[in-house]
């Protein structure tokens, strides 16, 4: 008996299934796709807006509508970087464009920040975690030039960035040390790549030097202890920072104490993610900042982060 119960339901229930099967493929099928596409939107439109509406919440939380000071946004997408300087008269440059499932991010913050093209790009060099959305980013928003360094990689994200950069036909220039360029009243020079070759692509990092009036930012990319001695023998004039982009992500091999000596910063930003696989930022490298009193912003305890210069001095504020 007990058998015979076990069947008769065990039947209703899969001619139960191929009714709602059927239905939903007449449905499909009635409608060329509609059904199953207005689906698809309701669900990824759930998503997106959702996040884009928290993005415009930190940007606006942030920035003052009337903020008319040089701005660095630092955009929270975990253990990975993107940052944009946006100028008072308008300019933009963005720094690396996090990894791959960061585009809706990036772009959204661009949005929200009232960025409609990019001047430039630095594409800091080709690690996922750098360079993950910059295919998004060039596809979907007009960028005047993009730099970036010539350690190549065969990976398909590099490749579609190089793909991107061509169908968009964006003009693409190698940097390397001493290369310099104004935007909007800030003066960008890079200190590296030195001009020799790395075995590794972290150390053929761009590091860009950012002067904005008498205030400094040094952006250090994934540039590890290899780069960094490079530059401490070659640039070490140029490098007494106000705020300093620390090195991969917080990692223990891109920061020493004879840098931090040499570049003073005030302010230190830490792109990383909460609870990432990597254990960054190391501790070696939070103590040393602390030791010597400097501010750490990191994005996994402020999220998104806004600094401000108005050319004398900095001012930041955090999401978090
Ligand atoms: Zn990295």
């Amino acid at each position: 008996m007990a058998g015979r119960r076990k069947k008769k339901t065990a039947a209703g229930a899969l001619i139960a299934i191929l009714c709602i099967a059927g239905l939903l493929l007449m449905f499909a099928l009635g409608t060329d796709g509609t059904f199953l596409d207005s689906l698809g939107e309701i669900f990824s439109s759930t998503a997106s807006s959702s996040s884009s509406a928290e993005t415009a919440a930190n940007v606006a939380k942030l920035v003052p509508p009337d903020n008319d000071d040089l701005l660095l946004y630092v955009i929270d997408t975990g253990n990975s970087d993107s940052m944009v300087f946006l100028t008072p008269d308008g300019h933009s440059l963005l720094i690396d464009a996090g990894e791959s499932d960061d585009a809706d991010r990036i772009l959204d913050t661009l949005s929200a920040l009232g960025i409609e093209s990019l001047d430039a790009v630095v594409a800091t060099h080709p690690h996922a975690d750098h360079i993950g959305s910059m295919a998004a980013v060039l596809n979907n928003i007009p960028v005047g030039t993009i730099y970036m360094t010539d350690f190549t990689a065969t990976t398909k994200t590099y490749e579609k960035m190089l793909d991107a950069i061509e169908e968009n036909s964006i003009p693409a220039v190698n940097v390397t040390e001493g290369y310099a360029f104004n935007l909007g009243g800030i003066r960008f020079t890079a200190l590296n790549p030195q001009n020799r070759e790395y075995s590794d692509a972290n150390n053929s990092s761009i590091v860009l030097l950012a002067e904005y009036g008498s205030t400094k930012f040094l952006f250090e990319g994934d540039a590890e202890e290899e780069a960094i001695a490079d530059m401490l023998a070659n640039y070490s004039g140029l490098m007494d920072v106000d705020v300093l982009k620390v090195g991969h992500h917080g990692s223990h091999n891109a920061t020493t104490q004879e840098f931090l000596n040499v570049t003073t910063p005030s302010f230190a930003i830490i792109n990383c993610g909460e609870g990432n696989d990597y254990g960054h930022p190391h501790k070696e490298t939070v103590d040393m900042l602390n030791a010597m009193g400097i501010t750490i912003l990191r994005t996994d305890q402020n999220s998104d982060i806004a600094v401000f210069s108005d050319g004398t001095a900095i001012r930041y504020a955090a999401a978090a």
